[in-house]
């Protein structure tokens, strides 16, 4: 791991910047969390890095938030991500009734 990804740890406190999972003293979260380029292609400085779970970064893809600092690309990315993991869990919630269903 770069040195740069261990700063961008610490400075987000081992947690997802986008569904606030924390890996803060919990090792087997702490290895959930991966390194997100904020802008994808965007640099590998830590002002492009931030602290994403396996969910949220797979969620992220290749999406290209925008704002014009750190914070303010992290907020749109996670309006982004919430709005995908709720229609995952309407579908979630429509597959537990076909399975309830079944029983
Ligand atoms: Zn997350």
């Amino acid at each position: 791991m770069p040195p740069v990804d261990w700063d961008v740890r610490i400075r987000d406190q081992c947690t997802c910047r986008y569904c606030d999972l924390c890996g803060n003293g919990n090792f087997d979260i702490w290895l959930n969390l991966t390194i997100d380029h904020v802008v994808p292609g965007g640099g590998e400085c830590a002002d492009n890095k931030a602290v994403a779970c396996h969910v949220c970064n797979s969620i992220k893809r290749k999406y290209h938030p925008k704002g014009s600092n750190l914070d303010e690309r992290i907020a749109d990315a996670r309006r982004y991500i919430r709005e995908k993991r709720e229609s995952w869990r309407q579908r979630f919630e429509m597959m537990m009734g076909q399975i309830e269903n079944r029983n």
